[in-house]
């Protein structure tokens, strides 16, 4: 059985760490293990709508923001296909199938759909647009016969209503359609990156994310001024590591020879933690540290962007060739699933002549 990727990421905002960590630095290392068939990774515009109707230009400017940051973290159009959702109707048939095959009860049971109505308010009035999103979903990964799909823990149950669909599906129509697996980061810390603010997530909606294409000097500030243990005030005091966001990002993104590097006087991130517990280290040491990790991470990602960011229309003309791609495969599968539904009347030779016979006969 092939090899395929599918995955993406709304364009309601630029990309941010939580991004990075939870899925693009996975993409990047599994298009270049070269272990997979097709990759495909989609700007999921139709989805951001759903949202988002009332402010389409939000959806309409973070396309190339989303691009812009796709490319500077080194998805390779060469090697992954980069595509904008709504170009493919197809997604949108597709959908519109799965829809029978999925009750209201269990779209209500999706604990992720269900936080987000509660953040953004909406509980009196969810579009049904969003409210189905998770089908939606289930239609983009399908529509690639994707076997892999690496994202962030928040997307466990959209996996979930997915493979129940293609079960259904399967089990009604006959085999057409392929079960995909989740492919979670293998570091804790990065399932759900916390926001600077200390809450569960890094999120665009939540505006408490450093973002790929910040600055540098705005990436200090926001380290700088991030949640720590708001009852360790002198430096004395012992210190409190769950919950405390500086902690969680270096379990993210510290390496051993970044304290060989930057900070000598500890050997590992365990006597760092151990010295912040027992008291007497500041936060402002332990921020510098991780603003001087990220700065590592983030600068060869900045400077690529710079050089994209030179040439706009070329990256505009990738999301075109990705997108002709990715709507000819969406197209293969859509005709299989229209055969397996029997609604592919003019395509079936045979129900045409058995009709004609029935009518002969009469
Ligand atoms: P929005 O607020 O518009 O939903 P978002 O910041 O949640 O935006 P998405 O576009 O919904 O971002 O998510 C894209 C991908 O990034 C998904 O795979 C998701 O699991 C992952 N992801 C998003 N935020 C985080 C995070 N804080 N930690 C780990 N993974 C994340
Ligand atoms: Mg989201």
């Amino acid at each position: 059985m092939a090899k395929i990727i599918l995955t993406g990421d709304r364009p309601t905002g630029r990309l941010h760490l939580g991004h990075y960590v939870g899925s693009l630095k996975r993409r990047v290392d599994l298009q270049n293990s070269g272990e997979f068939d097709d990759i495909f990774i989609m700007i999921a515009d139709a989805q951001a709508l759903t949202d988002n109707a009332d402010n389409p230009e939000k959806v309409r400017q973070n396309i190339i923001e989303v691009a812009l940051d796709y490319l500077s973290v080194g998805l390779d159009p060469a090697k992954s296909t980069l595509f904008i959702q709504s170009q493919l109707p197809q997604l949108c048939e597709l959908s519109f199938y799965y829809m029978n095959l999925v009750t209201v009860s269990r779209l209500q049971r999706n604990p992720t759909v269900k936080s987000e109505i509660q953040m953004r308010n909406f509980e009196a009035s969810i579009p049904v647009g969003f409210f189905t999103y998770p089908i939606s979903q289930a239609a983009d990964i399908t529509a690639f016969m994707a076997t892999i799909v690496p994202v962030g823990e928040d997307q466990l149950p959209m996996l979930e209503q997915t493979k129940e669909i293609v079960r259904k599906f399967n089990q009604v129509y006959g085999d057409t359609l392929i079960e995909p697996d989740i492919l979670l980061p293998d570091n804790k810390a990065c399932l759900r990156l916390p926001g600077t603010d200390g809450k569960a997530k890094m999120s665009k909606s939540l505006g408490n994310c450093i973002y790929l294409s910040d600055s540098e000097e705005d990436v200090r500030k926001k380290v700088m001024s991030m949640y720590t243990d708001p009852d360790h005030i002198r430096v004395q005091d012992p210190g409190r590591i769950e919950g405390n966001c500086v902690f969680t990002y270096l379990d993210a993104f510290c390496k051993p020879e970044h304290f060989e590097k930057y900070l000598p006087d500890y050997e590992n991130l365990d006597a760092l933690k151990e010295h912040y517990k027992r008291g007497g280290l500041g936060d402002v040491k332990v921020k510098k540290f991780l603003n001087a990790v990220l700065q590592e991470e983030l600068a060869p990602i900045r400077a690529r962007r710079k050089e994209l960011e030179k040439d706009i229309p070329a990256v505009y003309r990738i999301l075109k060739e990705g997108s002709e791609k990715a709507y000819a495969v969406a197209e293969g599968t859509l005709r299989k699933v229209k055969e397996a539904m029997k609604i592919n009347y003019f395509d079936d030779a045979e129900l045409i002549a058995e009709q004609a016979k029935k009518y002969q006969e009469q």
